[in-house]
């Protein structure tokens, strides 16, 4: 099938280590979020097409998984030099078609190094243990085996991070991958898939498809794929749960949240506020670990922080990410991600005026001079949320927050805990114990004390609680390792001359 767009590029498919054109059933445009104009075009490969990557990926790995783990990594090392070199380049395709600022995709950019350099580390994280005198002239050991095929299926809030918490580990590890990018974001791994080849990462080892559900459907169904990663929201993430275990998949599935921000009443509140907008505006509120629900402790503190969040909210600078004037700016809130995604936020606002709730900064209606054709949303807020509301309740991924009042810092957890997802959560407080106390009891996988963001570097694990995240297998660092490989438990013993 060839570009059914003019004058912007069709996006390919990389297959067995080659630039192929993809055999798809039709193509949709990649919107800029920032203006609305069509950059690019990514084809809607098939399920054939699917199946040749994993059949490549299969093919390559008979060898790649008997390379020694040493050589294995020699690529990845090489891929952080040139990745680092081409990075503001990559940031700027990344801006282009995602829609958050320059500075929020130099961060992303750094993550991807980050999680390269731990996967750099494979010869000693994929270390198994030996038992010497398990019995009488016997020893047992563990050995930690790669599997073979993996897929990854990715969302589009970050284009390239997300799928840099897989892949890196899974080719480490000495498995092969296919990753399906988004659709609404597949430029960013274009760029960053060249550098891969380039890297000298052996054909078939990585392999991207574009294309929408039936690319993830062709993965899932497949019984050659060891294993799915997935993330995204919670309806498709209950969907790959379920398929992966009615075929005995491995899986990952993490999802939706909504992450809450507890205020103590002796919370240092000039440093909280601007914490707090930071987490709730950047990325336009499209972060998996952005905050969109404030819990105040007290009447006092209440009050106090429905003002000073609104006011603070005011001076949120609106802008097209890419606007000269603004790209080095370090918070910036920029547009969501589609026409489609504004007029679901717009209706969820209506909702919550409609269910009772003070709308006390009304985000609708604006525009960016001069980006008159983006998909922006201004900073919003809802005060007199009570849990339960609709607002409350859905992942309304946006910079729209709720503030919600609790009379003690029981009642604010018993909020957390009641709360379908669990992905972030933080308390500001100076008091060790309320720290301590939200550090053990607030159900959510990544806490936060004093920090808006609690999203953990690449040396650690990453991962949610509860709707956030089905199986409780976390990516990054050495969790991921136990994903990628298999355990194998090796019981040996030699009989002794003579005997
Ligand atoms: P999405 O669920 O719409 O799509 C994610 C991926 O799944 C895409 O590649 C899409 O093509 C594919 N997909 C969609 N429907 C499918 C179906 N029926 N079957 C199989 N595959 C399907 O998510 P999105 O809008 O791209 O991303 C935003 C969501 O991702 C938010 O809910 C956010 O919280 C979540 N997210 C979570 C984390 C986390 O760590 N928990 C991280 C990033 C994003």
């Amino acid at each position: 099938m060839g570009p059914v767009m003019t004058g912007v590029a069709l996006m390919r498919n990389y297959i067995g280590g080659k630039w192929v054109e993809a055999e798809a059933s039709g193509s949709i445009g990649i919107t800029n979020p920032g203006t609305g104009d069509v950059i690019g075009e990514v084809p809607l490969s098939t399920r054939e097409e699917t199946n040749r990557a994993i059949a490549a990926a299969a093919e390559a790995y008979k060898t790649w998984g008997m390379t020694p783990v040493a050589r294995r990594v020699q690529p990845l090392y090489k891929l952080a030099q040139t990745l680092r070199a081409d990075e503001d380049r990559i940031a700027r395709i990344l801006v282009a078609e995602n829609g958050k600022s320059l500075t929020d995709a130099r961060a992303e950019m750094k993550r991807v190094f980050e999680n390269i350099e731990v996967a750099c580390g494979m010869p000693v994280l994929q270390q198994g243990d030996k038992l010497i005198g398990a019995s009488f002239d016997m020893d047992g050991e563990v050995v930690r085996l790669p599997m073979g095929v993996f897929g990854m299926i990715a969302p589009f809030n970050f284009p390239a991070m997300v799928p840099f918490w897989f892949l890196p580990y899974a080719i480490a590890t000495g498995n092969t991958f296919v990753l399906k990018t988004s659709k609404q974001v597949p430029m960013t791994m274009q760029a960053i898939t060249q550098h891969i080849e380039d890297a000298g990462v052996p054909p078939g080892v990585f392999n991207v498809v574009n294309g929408d559900s039936v690319v993830a459907d062709a993965i899932m169904d497949s019984p050659i794929v060891q294993g799915v990663s997935f993330v995204g929201s919670t309806p498709v993430a209950r969907i790959v749960a379920d398929k992966c275990a009615k075929t005995n998949k491995r899986f990952q599935a993490m999802g939706g949240a909504k992450n809450h921000l507890v205020v103590m009443p002796d919370a240092k509140m000039e440093g909280v506020i601007r914490n707090m907008t930071t987490s709730c505006y950047g990325c336009a509120g499209q972060r998996c670990m952005a905050s969109s629900a404030i819990v105040a402790v007290g009447d006092a503190t209440y009050d106090e922080v429905c003002e000073r969040f609104v006011e603070d909210s005011k001076k949120t600078l609106l802008a097209n990410p890419l606007d000269p004037r603004h790209e080095e700016e370090p918070m910036l809130l920029g547009p969501v991600i589609s026409k489609r995604a504004k007029d679901t936020i717009l209706g969820l606002i209506e909702d919550g005026i409609n269910e009772g709730a003070t709308l006390a900064l009304d985000g609708r209606g604006v525009t960016v001079e001069g980006s008159e054709g983006g998909f922006y949303i201004g900073p919003t807020v809802f005060t007199d949320v009570k849990p339960g509301m609709k607002i409350h309740r859905t992942e309304i991924f946006a910079p729209v927050v709720c503030i919600l009042k609790a009379d003690t810092l029981d009642e604010a957890i018993q909020i957390v805990n009641d709360h379908e997802y669990g992905n972030g959560a933080s308390i500001y407080t100076q008091n060790g114990y309320y720290a301590r106390k939200f550090k053990l009891e607030a159900l959510a996988g990544m806490i936060g004390v004093n920090v808006g963001i609690p999203a953990p570097v690449a040396y650690l694990p990453f991962g949610g609680m509860k709707a956030s995240q089905w199986a409780d297998i976390k990516t990054q660092g050495k969790a991921i390792v136990n994903f990628y490989t298999q355990d194998k438990i090796v019981t040996e013993r030699y009989f002794g001359e003579g005997g």
